[in-house]
């Protein structure tokens, strides 16, 4: 028992000392790149974790080299990136998780020429004088959805918040209760509408709200109706909502407004491509909506934003409110959203917006990609075939509606395994796992990375 006191305090004593560390040339090399003072935190760190070691008696006869080791991977992993390139093979096109959408190449561009200079973010060149930030989707939204007047906020919940704030807060809003919806991420209809310091109203129930319910809930302080879609759920079975355009009528005759948080930002009809008809933000406003508002980053393919179109003197009330300028939009997603919202206009969405470019691809071309994949990784010596599945839209949309597609099935005796392996790549690879199988899905695979996709398969399978 003695002698193993003494061996530790032996041991410590022989601990070189942060001076003496700092002087080697090895850690010099450290302290250029990392900065001298987290190199200095990073050495005592290592030594005070072979000083806890040593005091537990598992210490060992310390030498300076392996201690700035340790000191260099602390380093390393307190600096690599979180937020990592990853390969979606789940075949979600919108996964929440996973980043939603994609940006265009386009959208990729304009962010990096707002991002890595100065932009006329609040400057207007005609003049010379400041600008305003408002300008930069405004006038596309306008034209791509024949609203009076468009703003983008910072994402689609602060638009949902910043919309009731402005236009009804003090004031009664009437609600479904089939709609008192949770989108995820702790957001909540009933919790925003507190927030906003409007008053709920609820009408109906889960299954069946009438026009009658809306009608009998109006009284002098109502402020609005709100419509949420509902976006990640469905009810069904003995159902019934009123048509947006019969609650528009209801609010014109009351002269209260008709809100509406349509969600996803589908600017195009889904149903072409085999997907259940999503009401898009045109069918809102043409229904005589007086505000919608929607993401930018799931349907509509875009960058983060929460865009809200409608009626000019609203939209209006909305741009001046006080928390407007806490949930603004920053000039890298505008200068995303904007040149996003571009391909619209000029009738290159399916072909350029990735998002759309996945639903609207053809089933025989995944099919041709998914039997390249599968012969090379047999040609390999994996267990791989195509198998029939369903890809989905994911983002909380359209529930319950997928598209056929083709799965290369890659067969694995511990398939838990090839997954977790397939997670620690260097780029890793995300999949679905069912009935044993490790699923690959071609069509949320960007085609800049079917080679990567293939070669870590190879690799790990
Ligand atoms: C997704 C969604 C939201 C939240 O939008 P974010 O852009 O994620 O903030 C709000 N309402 C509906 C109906 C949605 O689908």
């Amino acid at each position: 028992m003695g002698e193993q006191i003494t061996q530790a305090q032996d041991l410590l004593r022989s601990l070189p000392g942060v001076d003496r560390l700092l002087q080697m040339p090895v850690t010099e090399l450290l302290a250029e790149q990392y900065g001298r003072s987290l190199t200095l935190a990073a050495l005592r760190y290592s030594l005070d974790n072979r000083r806890q070691a040593i005091l537990a008696g598992n210490g060992r006869e310390p030498d300076a080299d392996s201690l700035v080791q340790e000191a260099r991977t602390w380093l390393e992993n307190l600096l690599a990136p979180t937020l990592r390139p990853i390969i979606n093979a789940t075949g979600v096109i919108v996964h929440t998780n996973l980043g939603r959408a994609p940006l265009s190449r386009s959208a990729l561009t304009a962010v990096q020429s707002a991002g890595g200079g100065y932009a006329t973010l609040e400057f207007d060149l005609d003049s010379g004088k400041r600008g305003s930030r408002a300008v930069h989707a405004e006038n596309l939204l306008i034209r791509l959805t024949g609203a009076e007047a468009a703003t983008a906020v910072n994402n689609n919940a602060a638009a949902v918040l910043l919309m009731l704030t402005a236009l009804c807060s003090g004031r009664e809003v009437i609600i479904s209760r089939g709609q008192l919806v949770e989108i995820g991420g702790g957001f909540r209809i009933p919790d925003v509408m507190a927030q906003s310091g409007a008053r709920m109203v609820e009408v109906g129930t889960t299954n069946r709200t009438h026009l009658h319910d809306y009608e009998r809930a109006v009284t002098e302080n109502t402020a609005a109706i709100l419509v949420v879609h509902h976006s990640n759920y469905k009810i069904i079975g003995f159902t019934t909502e009123p048509p947006l355009a019969d609650l528009a009528d209801l609010a014109c005759r009351h002269n209260i407004l008709l809100l509406y948080d349509q969600g996803s930002g589908a600017l195009l009809d889904t149903a072409p491509y085999g997907l259940e008809p999503e009401p898009t933000v045109l069918d809102g406003l043409q229904a005589g909506c007086d505000v919608v508002c929607f993401s930018g980053d799931k349907l509509l393919g875009g960058s983060q934003a929460g865009i809200l179109c409608g009626r000019g003197g609203l939209i209006g009330q909305i741009k001046r409110h006080p928390l407007a300028r806490a949930v603004r939009a920053d000039k890298m997603a505008l200068a995303a959203l904007s040149a996003t919202l571009a391909q619209y206009l000029t009738d290159r969405a399916l072909v350029d917006i990735p998002v759309w470019r996945m639903i609207a691809r053809p089933l025989p071309e995944i099919e041709a990609e998914a039997n390249q994949w599968a012969a090379r990784l047999q040609e390999e010596g994996v267990a791989a075939r195509v198998i029939d599945g369903r890809s989905t839209v994911g983002g909380g949309s359209l529930p319950g509606t997928s598209l056929p597609t083709r799965l290369v099935a890659v067969e694995q005796a511990d398939v838990e395994s090839l997954a977790a392996a397939l997670r620690g790549h260097s780029l890793p690879v995300i999949g679905r796992i069912q009935d044993d199988l490790f699923l690959v899905d071609p069509r949320t695979v960007l085609p800049e990375q079917a080679e990567a996709l293939l070669t870590a398969l190879v690799r790990y399978a």
